[in-house]
């Protein structure tokens, strides 16, 4: 699929500039994007993007210093300067994009308030689908957090064609702080989804698989709006001497290889179509990027990814009959993408989700933190004397 990514924030930008660097590694031209933040040096430490690329707007009102973690006013220096952001989109040209994604750390104030600012005008002047790729706070950062990010995603979900949301906090390992794990959950975030987006582009071995996912496929199973979440899984090839691996796949595939191989991941004699069902349901039963009921999902995109001889069609069937089963809806999507490596790897796209705790637990946190500054704006007031007059009225 051709993507035009726009990361807006910090967690946006950083995120968006690696999709970029695994886009330039592999044959690269699936990905375009660009970076709008109002904080100057967010936007300096990016390292793939052009220069040129990188936006920056609010300077009459915060002067390149961010907005903290204010989004009322992220929103609104976003709707005061459309025209810079939708401007610098126009100069890199859409092409033939046929998705924007735009990436967003809710908690926060530029990407929380920027990105449905974004996305209404997007879908006003663009017919292709306008996604959202949004990452959830952890708990631990706070109950501003917590409130700008149920905040931010209720006005989403009205103004983007789909919201897929990566939980920060499911993804953090006990004791390990959430700075800390930024670069890792970015690698994770990049693996998965780089490799949904890129589904229907020629991969490392030069042409597309036998069962192409094509880009309409993934804009079908998000059509029904609301809340997605993504599953993955990978497993070595059993037995063989490896190829060396190339392209964006490959390296991909490689980096889960010391993290993520476990004892049953090398399935040695089992034959090929079980692999696959098998790996596909490890995806969807795993950790997803968002911690969700699956059985609640309207619609399902399953994709098998590694070498041809493993993706086998009669499995990649099999796991599309499993997933219906286990879904609310009827619809599920799939196919196979070739790349020469040692790993296949499955994710599968579980669309328009009805129950998610940890969405449910942001709501309440929000709301209990509205009516506890409400309270506290009226109550917590130092009581001056009123026998003293003020100067003036
Ligand atoms: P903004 O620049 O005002 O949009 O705010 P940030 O992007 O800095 O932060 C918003 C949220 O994103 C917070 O909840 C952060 O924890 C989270 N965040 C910031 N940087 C990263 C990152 O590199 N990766 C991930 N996964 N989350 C991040």
């Amino acid at each position: 699929m051709k993507v035009f990514f726009i990361g807006f924030g910090q967690a946006g930008g950083k995120i968006v500039d690696k999709f970029i660097e695994f886009d330039q590694r592999a044959s690269g031209g699936s990905f375009r994007a660009i970076a709008v933040n109002t904080a100057r040096t967010d936007l300096m430490g990016l390292q793939n993007l052009d220069f040129e690329d990188r936006v920056l707007i609010g300077q009459t009102t915060v002067k390149g210093h961010g907005v903290g973690t204010d989004n009322d006013t992220g929103a609104q220096i976003t709707f005061d300067e459309i025209d810079i952001v939708m401007n610098a989109i126009d100069r890199k040209g859409i092409g033939e994009t046929e998705a924007f994604i735009i990436v967003a750390g809710l908690g926060g104030g530029t990407g929380s308030g920027g990105a449905p600012v974004l996305a209404r005008h997007l879908k006003k002047i663009y017919t292709e689908p306008v996604y959202v790729l949004a990452i959830l706070p952890a708990p631990e950062e706070g109950r501003l957090y917590s409130y700008n990010a149920a905040r931010s995603l209720a006005t989403l979900v009205k103004e983007a064609d789909n919201v897929i949301l990566f939980d920060n906090s499911a993804w953090k390992n006990e004791g390990e702080s959430i700075k800390g794990a930024f670069d890792r959950l970015n690698e994770e975030i990049v693996r998965r989804f780089g490799l949904l987006f890129r589904a229907g582009e020629v991969g490392s071995l030069g042409h597309v698989g036998e069962m192409v996912v094509d880009s309409s496929e993934i804009i079908n199973t998000l059509k029904g709006g609301g809340i997605s979440s993504v599953g993955y899984a990978i497993s070595e090839v059993g037995g063989q001497t490896p190829e060396p691996e190339v392209g964006l796949l490959g390296r991909m595939l490689r980096r889960n290889q010391v993290e993520e191989r476990r004892p049953e991941d090398k399935l040695m004699g089992e034959d090929r179509t079980s692999r696959v069902l098998s790996l596909v349901r490890r995806a969807m039963l795993g950790r997803l990027t968002l911690p969700c009921e699956y059985s609640t999902a309207s619609r399902a995109l399953v994709l098998v990814a590694g070498p041809p001889d493993e993706l086998d069609r009669k499995g990649i069937e099999k796991a599309k009959s499993w997933v219906e089963e286990n879904i609310a809806g009827v619809e599920v999507r799939g196919g196979d993408f070739p790349a020469q490596s040692r790993f296949v790897a499955a994710v599968v796209l579980l669309a328009s989700i009805a129950d998610a705790p940890r969405v449910t637990n942001l709501l309440e946190i929000a709301k209990e933190t509205k009516a506890t500054s409400e309270r506290i704006d009226v109550e917590n007031k130092i009581k001056l004397d009123e026998s003293i007059e003020p100067l003036f009225e």
